[in-house]
């Protein structure tokens, strides 16, 4: 059954004209009235929903009865990342999504490749939002992970609340740090995690004091080097599955 992301109040048997990209996915996919579809909104569940009219461009929907599945991981994990360069982003972005991660935070790192400010950073985040919606369209993920503004690490950290907010992890090739899962066993198997891994070029290690210095901690994902892009989805994988 097609799904759609559809940003908009849902009511159970109440008339809508679909947003514009949901209706191009509907025109795109030449659904005729009568026909059923799946939408969500985010905010938790999904509707039914049965085309009623097609215009040109506008596509009217019946919504039908509320499912409240998320289809969401046992606990919520936040993926702070010194952005890797270009594509690979966006293919993070996506592979997080389908694995579960609850929110996005990309960070401007000392050694980022990727340095993006102002407008550009805007529209890079509307761009990553988009790549989110898809996989969440795709996967079956009810609840799109947010993608936060763009900041730079230490701004970031400055930001985080003092305390609380469950575990809080580095992925650091510092020696000696604990393996990821040996660091979260004693935690309760749902308690919210930050994980912080850096750019290609790693984080520098005033950087990691930093991060230690914020409540975080050093864990290992063993003896290889692995890409950005791979370290913060081998960890989200070892939270989330
Ligand atoms: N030359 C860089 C350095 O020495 O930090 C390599 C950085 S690595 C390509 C990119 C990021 O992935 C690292 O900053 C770290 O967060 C994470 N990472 C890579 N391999 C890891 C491992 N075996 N254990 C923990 N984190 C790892």
């Amino acid at each position: 059954m097609p799904r759609f992301y559809c940003p908009a109040p849902l009511q159970p048997d109440a008339l809508l004209n679909l947003p514009p990209q949901a209706a191009r996915h509907v025109q795109v996919l030449r659904l005729q009235p009568g026909q059923a579809l799946t939408l969500f909104n985010g905010e938790g569940g999904e509707f039914e929903a049965t085309v009623t009219q097609m215009g040109r461009s506008e596509v009217q929907v019946r919504i039908g009865i509320h499912q409240p599945l998320d289809r969401a991981p046992c606990r919520a994990v936040t993926l702070a990342l010194g952005m890797p360069a270009n594509e690979r982003m966006d293919w993070l972005v996506e592979k997080a999504t389908e694995l579960g991660v609850s929110g996005l935070q990309p960070l401007m790192t000392e050694r980022s490749v990727l340095r993006l400010s102002g407008e550009r950073a805007e529209k890079k985040v509307a761009h990553w939002h988009s790549v989110a919606v898809a996989a969440s369209e795709q996967c079956g993920g009810n609840r799109v992970p947010p993608v936060q503004p763009v900041s730079t690490l230490s701004a970031w950290l400055a930001h985080l609340p003092v305390t609380g907010g469950g575990a809080r992890l580095l992925l650091s090739l510092r020696p000696n740090s604990p393996g990821l899962r040996e660091a979260m066993a004693p935690l309760a198997p749902d308690v919210p995690s930050t994980l912080l891994s850096g750019p290609e070029g790693g984080l520098s290690p005033a950087e990691e004091e930093a991060a230690l210095a914020s409540g975080f901690i050093a864990v290992s994902l063993g003896q290889r080097t692995l890409r950005a892009e791979t370290a913060a989805l081998a960890a989200l994988a070892a939270l989330l599955l």
